[in-house]
């Protein structure tokens, strides 16, 4: 894909993010891997209602802008760029603010096994402490969780989510699913009636 289709597509996602109420705001950052070792990435502050290309900022792996503007990457590029050095497989994240999934790790309470899409994509979805937001510390942690090939996606304590997928499309579906999940998980509880898939099927044969 060109510079320009790719900046075009990032645009449209964090739109689509916005209506989704994903990113709340000017709140979460997100990112695509260009050419390789490359980055294009939402910058401070940068709202996904009212998003531009003027919005989006280039940079090179270890988040050094290579591209002029007068925006600067978001603070959270640490997260984005560290991820990106591990993760050879992940070309795009989405660092979310949505209210289910927030609230679970405000809870610091991991997503139950109550469906089978949990299964299949959100199996293991570790926590991240707490640490000031655009911190070193945040990014070097969050990044530290996808050494695990098997972590697409971790819960920032009392902040947020994180999720890594091999392109933008796939990391916007997975995001807004994980969102999904998390709101039938709180729906559920407010009924008062809470089955997980292994009280369900007695064992963890159907799982
Ligand atoms: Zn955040």
């Amino acid at each position: 894909m060109c510079y320009l289709e790719s900046k075009k597509e990032l645009v449209k996602i964090v739109k689509k993010l916005g209506k989704n109420k994903l990113l709340p705001g000017t709140s979460g950052n997100v990112s695509i891997r260009y050419n390789d070792n490359k980055i294009l990435l939402t910058s401070s502050g940068s709202s996904s209602a009212f998003i531009t290309y003027d919005d989006i900022v280039l940079t090179d792996i270890e988040g050094n802008i290579i591209e002029k503007t007068q925006k600067k990457p978001t603070s959270e590029i640490g997260i984005h760029t560290l991820i990106y050095k591990k993760r050879p497989d992940i070309n795009a994240i989405i660092h979310s603010h949505s209210s289910a999934l927030s609230a679970f790790a405000v809870a610091h309470k991991h997503l139950s096994c109550i469906l089978a899409e949990n299964i299949y994509y959100f199996k293991n979805v570790p926590f991240v402490p707490y640490f000031k937001p655009g911190s070193y510390e945040l990014a070097m942690n969050t990044a530290a969780c996808f050494e695990n090939k098997d972590v697409n996606a971790c819960f920032l304590l009392n902040h947020g989510f994180v999720l890594g997928a091999k392109n933008i499309k796939d990391a916007y579906n997975m995001t807004i699913m994980a969102e999904n999940i998390a709101q039938i998980e709180i729906n559920a509880y407010i009924l008062g009636k809470f089955e997980t898939l292994v009280c369900v099927n007695g064992n963890n044969d159907a799982i």
